[in-house]
């Protein structure tokens, strides 16, 4: 696969295809522009190395019209302020409007685009919609690595139609740190595993077996893995459909020796909105009128004993419901424990990379990916179709 400096970019008409998909507040301000932070480096070089760059994303989800609510606006003047450079906004992406401020372009000026997802076309992967985009440009560049797990035109399509596609520097940086821990020789391989549901990283639970040392499970998951293994969890998440998934997980954990740690202790309450009555109980005592909602204090100390001895970590999904202050503390403690480790640490994006700012480990960590759902399918050990569309093309 190539990338934007394996390739001749000057005086040519450069489509950044970015994710953008940043949080606004209710007067439409930028809350956190990480994300366009992230892709500075990539429109800087191809500015410096004089083509016409052209950005694009997707923000929110107007489900095909025109919607103002999520109009890219806002990220034109954040990116020129970031730049220190004239942005200009493009009241579209597609059609003559569009076609005419292209082609009056000069090298080294930057357009944004608007919202591709005010086109049907754009999560439809149609391909008449990528042709209009085709129109606009000599190269593609995929730098909106949060988007290529998904089959969209302006990451799938277009990719496939382009005479030249190429990545980014932040998809290189996203593939080779996955890349990175998962075929890492450095020993022992920890893998963290919370969140909400044992469906949504069964998949990537096989394949990590299949790689790492060690797998720790938290979050709400733990709860069936405890059923499964005929422990009470009185109202916690449990998938009931999935208690003997679980058990086979376990199993095949054993057979290829590698070490399962499930939480010791949790944080009850009767509810999530319960913050003033929580208790911290054994596994083996949570009490049949309560969830557990957190990971206690012991579970703390015994998976830090696990992070201290890793020398590679890949973590997604948080230990508890991190977003209510009161339930947060198992995140912040194995955030604390992975960011103070030596180990090469890479944490998936979504809510694990919320969970981490806001404990503040965020800068202490190896590498803090900027896609949730496509960091979940490169642990899966998929191919996320957009890389597969840039690797397919010449
Ligand atoms: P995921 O998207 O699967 O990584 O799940 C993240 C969500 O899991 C967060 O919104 C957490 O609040 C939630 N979560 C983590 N632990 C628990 C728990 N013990 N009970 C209920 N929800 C949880």
């Amino acid at each position: 696969m190539k990338y934007i400096n394996d390739i001749n970019i000057a005086g040519r008409r450069v489509f950044i295809r970015c994710d953008f998909n940043v949080p606004l507040d209710e007067n439409g301000n930028i809350t956190d522009d990480n994300r366009i932070k992230q892709v500075l480096t990539t429109i800087e070089y191809a500015v410096d190395n004089k083509s016409k760059v052209i950005l694009a994303s997707h923000l929110g989800r107007p489900k095909g019209k025109k919607n103002p609510k999520y109009s890219l606006a806002p990220v034109a003047k954040r990116l020129s302020t970031l730049l220190d450079r004239r942005v200009d906004f493009v009241e579209d992406c597609i059609g003559d409007k569009v076609l005419k401020k292209v082609s009056s372009m000069k090298d080294g000026d930057i357009v944004l685009l608007e919202n591709l997802r005010f086109y049907e076309g754009e999560e439809k992967n149609s391909e008449e919609f990528a042709k209009e985009l085709l129109k606009l440009f000599d190269v593609y560049v995929n730098d909106a690595f949060g988007v290529c797990h998904r089959k969209h035109a302006s990451v799938y399509a277009v990719a496939k139609m382009a005479e030249v596609a190429v990545g980014g520097f932040l998809l290189k940086r996203e593939l080779e740190y996955f890349d990175k821990v998962l075929n890492s020789n450095k020993k022992p391989f920890v893998a963290v595993i919370g969140g909400a549901k044992v469906s949504g990283k069964l998949e990537c639970l096989i394949n990590l077996i299949d790689k790492a040392d060690k797998i720790i499970i938290g979050g709400a998951q733990a709860f069936t893995f405890l059923k499964a293994q005929g422990y009470e969890v009185g109202k916690s998440l449990v998938e009931d459909d999935l208690l003997q998934t679980a058990k086979d997980v376990m199993k095949k954990a054993e057979d290829r020796g590698v070490k399962f740690y499930l939480p010791v202790d949790f944080v009850c309450a009767e509810s999530v909105e319960d913050t003033l009555n929580y208790e911290t109980k054994t596994y083996q005592e949570i009490p049949k009128d309560k969830m557990g909602l957190d990971i206690g204090d012991a579970s703390c100390i015994l998976f830090k004993e696990v992070i201290n001895d890793a020398k590679t970590i890949v973590w997604n999904g948080p230990m508890g419901v991190f977003e209510v202050d009161v339930f947060a503390n198992g995140t912040r403690n194995i955030a604390k424990a992975i960011g103070e480790s030596k180990a090469l640490s890479v944490v998936g994006g979504g809510d694990t990379a919320e969970a981490v700012e806001k404990v503040q480990e965020s800068k202490n960590m190896s590498y803090i990916s900027t896609g949730g759902g496509a960091s979940l399918e490169l642990l899966e050990g998929k191919v996320l179709p957009a890389v597969e569309a840039l690797e397919e093309t010449r």
